[in-house]
Formats: structure tokens, C-alpha cells, sequence
């Protein structure tokens, strides 16, 4: 280890963040990365902390249970069906005036819902969320990084997630940086109106930090293509030249500049380099058997890739609970039922007919040949890696493999292909989206597809040279400059490839003073 680290490692405490760039650190370590684009990477550009206030609407929230026994009485109050918005957290918002000409009962704040039990009425009210913004890398091209609305967000993990992207942006060889952003707030406890509201107070604060050439945002968890069109007619409204402003945001909806392929290019990318694994052995896809943990965007779209090159799904384990059928689970036919059945509102694929439900603690010991984690970090424990029977660990997900857990896989000779390479598609071809806004084009799925098929690819034949020390120059990838003469493992060798092609920017650039 250099000096530099052990002393920036002693005046440090340890954090989430300080921990998720050990590998940064290894990495850094082991080229001789120079010390001064070392330090220039080991924090963020800069961290942006800024609060937004909405004015929430009034809402109806399910009393609790300990507070019911003196409103045993209470009659029903009908209020008009459609003044009220459903949120997932159980609650109702007025959105229209639903107590017009109503039959309301009320006492205390608190009324009876027809069938749906007691509810306090909260006023109306203004409301303030912390939100954030960090840039953490600027070298390769304007920032670029997802916009997350969540509960349990934080400047460190932002900080993280923000460097993650700097790595992945520069393994993917586009010319963009690093960085991520968002709001703490529970998105499914604010009805639709709110969140269009929180959403532009967002981008209006937003507005000087970001722009197509500075910095770029993208949905990610909690946020979508609509959240997306909304941030753009924010950014853009008023200006005289705004459509020429497009690519300020990507992951857009196809009918106002999305590319196309954006929805299934992390679910593409990850297929492609399961396929460039099973080629590397001379084989493909067909007749292997796979289980998947997660069956949302990345999760359901790999499935059906991957089933469609024959691999067969044999197990899914998500946030409502786990599946499993020996013969194999038709994903066409559990994307229907997850994804087209109204009455599934939190898309789930608990209670599919046709296969048998298993405890998550069996759902990871299945014998198969590849385990794709697609839902959430730090799955995928030592003593989880422990149990795997499995010849791949292809991450779908962000950091669903703990150090712990890497050292058994590696220790079990289970592979790897690490997530900043795995699930790359989605920058890739938010890449394209912006270069199709900038030029004003719109390219076929086939077009973007072919695109990133050999993006990913060659970049991830790259990473295995550098893995395997074996430096070559083919007709589809040239790893001359990354090896680095000796053996290391595939998530160190995508670090190193990240770490070289940024370097070289502070090399043959030099440093503003
Ligand atoms: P999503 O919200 O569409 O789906 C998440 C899935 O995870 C759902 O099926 C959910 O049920 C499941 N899940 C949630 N909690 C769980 C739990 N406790 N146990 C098991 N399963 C649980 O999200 P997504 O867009 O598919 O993203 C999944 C992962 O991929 C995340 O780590 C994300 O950061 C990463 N990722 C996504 C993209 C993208 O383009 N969407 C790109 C790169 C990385």
C-alpha cells in the first residue's frame, strides 16, 4: 500500500464510503496510479445539499390500532370515490374536492371509510425534503448519474453511487463522468400531483448545477421516464432554443427523445456478457439453467433475453417472496402475471400458480449454472457464497456481492462478472439517447442494439485480458495498454480498465491549476 493511503486511511474514519472505495484503493495500489489524479478521484468534485418544500395535499392515514376503541361508533362516511388517490403506504390524498356534497361523519380528525376502516384527516400542508446532488468526476466527459427518491439516501451514499458511475462510464469507453443525485422521501407516500410538484421544485433548484453539457440525470430507483419528461419540460421551459436542450436528461420516454432499447439495455448488457462468458468456453447459452433475485427492470428483461437464448430460469427470489419450479418457469408468462395483472400493485412474483413457493435461505443453494442478483446490495454474504451452486455470478445489481463474499467465490472457483461491467447497458445506451437528442436523430432498437452488443462486449474481453494478463490486439478489442503483468481478479481487473482510460485524461491533458 502506498504511503498516501495509509495516511489518508489513518485521518479518515471509516464510513460506507471510505469502505466501498477499497477496491478503488487496491486498484490505485497496484497500477501506481499518480497521486495527484489519486486524490482528485478519492472525493467528489462536488457535493450539493439543497431542500425543496411541496405543499402536500390533504390526506386520509389509517388511525392505528391502539387509537380505534373510542371510534367504534363512528358511522361511514361516503366520500366521492374519485376525489380520493390511493398511496401504497395505505394512506388516501383528496385530489379533487371529494368532500363536496358528501355524507361525512366526523369527530376528532378522524372519519370511516366505506370498507376501508378508520383514517385521521391531515391537513394540508407545506413540506420540506432534504435533496442532493454530488458530481464526483468530470475528466471524461459532463457529469452523468441517475436520480433516486427513497427513504434511506445520504450524502455517502450518494458519494458512492456518483464514483460508481465515474468507474462505469469510463468502462464503457463513453466520454461522460460521474455522478448521482436524488431526494429523501418515500415516493409511494405522495400522491401523483405531489410528486409532479416535488419533481419540478427539484429540477427548478436543480437548474444551474446540470444542463446536456454539464451534467446529465437518469431515473433510478423510485424515479421513471415520466419523472424524466417532467425534469425536462422543467429545465427547458422558457428557453428560446430548448429543443436543442433534450439531452439533459435521459431515460425519456421514445416519444420525446428516449432512445430505443433504454428500458431493456441493463437487462441487454447483462445477457451479452453472460453469452461472451459461455462463447469464451465455446459454448452459448442453450440448456443452461439460471435463478434470478430481483424480477424488476433489469431482472425480467435479462430473464427474457437470457430464456430466450435458451438458458432456463429455474427460480426468483424478490421483495415479496420466492418461486421455484424444477422444469423451469416460463418468464413470458410471468412478466404477465406480474407486470399486466391490475390487481398485482406491487408487481410482485409471489402467488404465481405454477411453480412452488420455497424460503429465501433455500432460494440461493439451488444447483444451477448462473445466479444473476438483480435486486438489491450486499446479497450475496460469505456464508451465502458459501452455499451457492453455481458455476457464474453475473450482478445485475449494484454491489450485491460483499468483500466477504468475493473472497469464498473466488476461493470456490465460482466466476464472476462484476456489476460495473454487467449492468453498463443502461448508461451505455442512455450514451446513445444523448447523442440521438444532440443530433437530432432517432435511432432502430436493432441500430442501438448491434451498438451496444459490441460496446459491452469487447470492453468486457478487455476486463478478462486484464484478468488473465494476457494483453492482445484482435479484430473486436485491444487490451495492449491495460494488463498490468500480472493475474488479479475480474472486479480489481474492470477497476483497473476505469482507472487507466480516466488517467489518461490528468496524463495527456494535464491539471487546471
Ligand atoms: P426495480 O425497482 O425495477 O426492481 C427491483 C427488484 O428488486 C424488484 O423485483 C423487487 O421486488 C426486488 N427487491 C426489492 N427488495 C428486495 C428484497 N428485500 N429481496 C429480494 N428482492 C427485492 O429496480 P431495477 O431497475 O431492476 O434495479 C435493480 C438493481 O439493478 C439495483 O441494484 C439497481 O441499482 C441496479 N441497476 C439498475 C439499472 C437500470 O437501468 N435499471 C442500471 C444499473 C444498475
Amino acid at each position: 500500500m502506498s504511503s498516501h493511503t495509509q495516511e489518508s486511511k489513518a485521518e479518515k474514519r471509516s464510513t460506507i464510503y471510505t469502505e466501498a472505495m477499497e477496491v478503488f484503493q487496491h486498484a490505485a495500489d497496484l497500477i501506481g496510479l499518480d497521486n495527484r489524479v489519486r486524490m482528485e478521484l478519492e472525493e467528489p468534485d462536488y457535493e450539493h445539499i439543497f431542500y425543496v418544500t411541496v405543499k402536500l395535499h390533504t390526506r386520509l392515514v389509517p388511525l392505528p390500532k391502539e387509537e380505534t376503541a373510542k371510534f367504534t361508533d363512528l358511522g361511514d362516511s361516503e366520500l366521492l370515490p374519485d376525489g380520493l388517490e390511493p398511496l401504497l403506504d395505505g394512506s388516501y390524498v383528496f385530489k379533487r374536492r371529494a368532500l363536496i356534497g358528501a355524507n361525512v361523519q366526523m369527530r376528532d380528525g378522524v372519519l370511516r371509510l366505506k370498507n376501508k376502516g378508520l383514517h385521521k384527516v391531515i391537513p394540508g400542508r407545506p413540506e420540506t425534503y432534504k435533496a442532493y446532488r454530488v458530481q464526483h468526476n468530470q475528466a471524461r466527459g459532463p457529469y452523468k448519474g441517475g436520480i433516486r427518491y427513497h427513504q434511506d439516501v445520504s450524502l455517502d451514499l450518494f458519494k458512492i453511487l456518483a464514483a460508481e458511475m465515474t468507474w462505469k462510464t469510463a468502462i464503457a469507453d463513453v466520454p461522460l463522468g460521474g455522478a448521482k443525485g436524488g431526494i429523501k422521501i418515500d415516493p409511494r407516500s405522495l400522491s401523483s400531483e405531489e410528486l409532479e410538484a416535488l419533481t419540478l421544485r427539484y429540477m427548478y433548484k436543480l437548474k444551474p448545477l446540470v444542463g446536456p453539457n454539464l451534467d446529465i440525470p437518469a431515473p433510478d430507483v423510485g424515479t421513471d421516464a415520466s419523472i424524466m419528461g417532467l425534469m425536462l419540460r422543467q429545465y427547458t421551459d422558457g428557453e428560446r432554443e430548448h429543443h436543442s436542450l433534450r439531452g439533459v436528461v435521459t431515460g425519456k420516454d421514445t416519444r420525446i427523445g428516449g432512445s430505443e432499447g433504454r428500458v431493456k439495455a441493463t437487462g441487454q448488457g447483462l445477457a451479452y456478457t453472460v453469452q461472451e462468458w459461455f462463447l469464451d468456453r465455446g459454448t452459448t447459452p442453450a440448456g443452461s439453467t439460471f435463478i434470478l433475485q430481483g424480477f424488476g427492470n433489469v431482472g425480467s428483461n435479462a430473464a427474457e433475453i437470457l430464456s430466450g437464448m435458451g438458458s432456463k430460469l429455474l427460480a426468483v427470489n424478490d421483495a415479496g417472496g420466492t418461486i421455484y419450479n424444477p422444469n423451469g418457469i416460463d418468464v413470458a408468462d410471468l412478466t404477465e402475471y406480474v407486470y399486466n395483472n391490475p390487481s398485482n400493485l406491487r408487481r410482485t412474483i409471489a402467488g404465481y400458480p405454477k411453480a412452488q413457493v420455497i424460503p429465501k435461505s433455500d432460494f440461493f443453494a439451488i444447483p444451477c449454472d448462473i445466479v444473476l442478483p438483480c435486486a438489491l446490495n450486499g446479497e450475496i454474504t460469505g456464508p451465502v457464497a458459501e452455499t451457492l451452486k453455481c458455476k457464474l455470478v453475473a450482478e445485475g445489481a449494484n454491489g450485491p456481492t460483499t468483500p466477504d463474499g468475493d473472497r469464498v467465490l473466488a476461493a470456490r472457483g465460482i466466476e464472476l462478472i462484476p456489476d460495473i461491467i454487467a449492468n453498463a447497458g443502461g448508461v451505455t445506451v442512455s450514451y446513445y439517447e444523448w447523442i440521438q437528442n444532440k443530433r437530432m436523430e432517432h435511432w432502430s432498437e436493432l441500430e442501438v442494439n448491434q451498438r451496444l452488443e459490441q460496446a459491452i462486449k469487447s470492453n468486457y474481453r478487455i476486463i478478462r485480458d486484464i484478468a488473465r494478463n494476457t494483453p492482445r490486439r484482435t479484430a473486436t478489442h485491444n487490451s495492449m495498454r491495460y494488463a498490468i503483468g500480472k493475474v488479479v481478479d475480474m472486479r480489481t481487473a474492470a477497476m483497473v480498465l476505469a482507472l487507466k482510460r480516466i488517467e489518461a485524461h490528468y496524463q495527456l491533458e494535464g491539471f487546471s491549476q
